[in-house]
């Protein structure tokens, strides 16, 4: 199974070679959101453990480098990268070896932290996600592992943000459960401070039905002040050769 896939045209990053530090058949993630685009998660843990190896990652991203251009390397794919307890090395060897910035794609779960905290501050760009406003609307939308709180990973985004140097940015995945909502979202996005707020809806296969493009835009005004960027207003990059076309097929999330 490919580790290095792309690159692939992201609406957030250009273009955007993949890596996934996780690489499993399943999907190993905190949460089962109802909107994944993934499917079922096969194992809901908060547990980190080594997936793939320093070495791994640096010859798969050394062979891919040979192949295609690209403008950032992303840590995503099968599941959650916050997930793989050497994350920090990972994107350390992923910078070595490619040159390039490197971004890390989060749901945000394990960021009350202090080692996943340290490990994500390495990255150049970390994209989180904070899709509701209180643990009811949490359990409903984002289905976490049962030792999760929601104030607990608010308290642990305000500290990310206090201490992060790069690019913070925060995903606010919009669906038609928590579209009454936003507003309140909106709030908790202002008071923990990132550098951008993406309103995003699921436009890939997804078992929940994205909003519409007025639907998105409605919301927008709750977010006024903030720098915003919506999935259905932003352009993406044209990109050319690939490495590891089935896992793009297979995770369906270009970016
Ligand atoms: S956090 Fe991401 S990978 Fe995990 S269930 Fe939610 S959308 Fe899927």
């Amino acid at each position: 199974m490919a580790i290095v896939y792309g690159p692939v045209s992201s609406w957030r990053l250009g273009r955007s070679l993949g890596v996934d530090p996780i690489c499993q058949r399943g999907k190993i993630c905190s949460f089962d959101c109802i909107y994944c685009s993934l499917g079922p998660t096969t194992e809901k843990t908060v547990e980190r453990r080594i997936f793939v190896t320093e070495d791994q990652v640096a010859r798969a991203l050394r062979q891919a480098i040979k192949k295609v251009e690209a403008d950032v390397v992303t840590f995503s794919g099968t599941g959650e990268p916050t997930l793989a307890k050497n994350l920090g090395e990972l994107i350390e060897t992923a910078r070595e070896i490619s040159g390039l910035p490197v971004a890390v794609l989060t749901n945000s779960s394990l960021q009350s932290r202090r080692e996943v905290r340290d490990d994500l501050a390495k990255a150049d760009v970390v994209k989180g996600k904070l899709d509701v406003f209180n643990d009811q609307l949490f359990q409903t939308i984002n289905r976490p592992h049962r030792s999760l709180s929601f104030q607990e990973i608010v308290k642990g985004l305000k500290k990310f943000r206090a201490g992060f140097r790069g690019s913070f940015q925060l995903e606010v995945m919009l669906v038609p459960e928590n579209l009454g909502f936003s507003r309140e979202i909106a709030e908790i996005v202002r008071s923990i401070g990132p550098d951008e707020v993406q309103l995003n809806t699921p436009l890939r296969p997804s078992p929940v039905r994205p909003l519409t493009p007025q639907e998105l835009e409605r919301v927008q005004s709750d977010f006024e002040g903030m720098k915003l960027r919506s999935v259905y207003l932003a352009a993406k990059p044209k990109v050319g050769s690939m490495v590891g076309k089935d896992k793009v097929r297979r995770l369906k999330r270009p970016d």
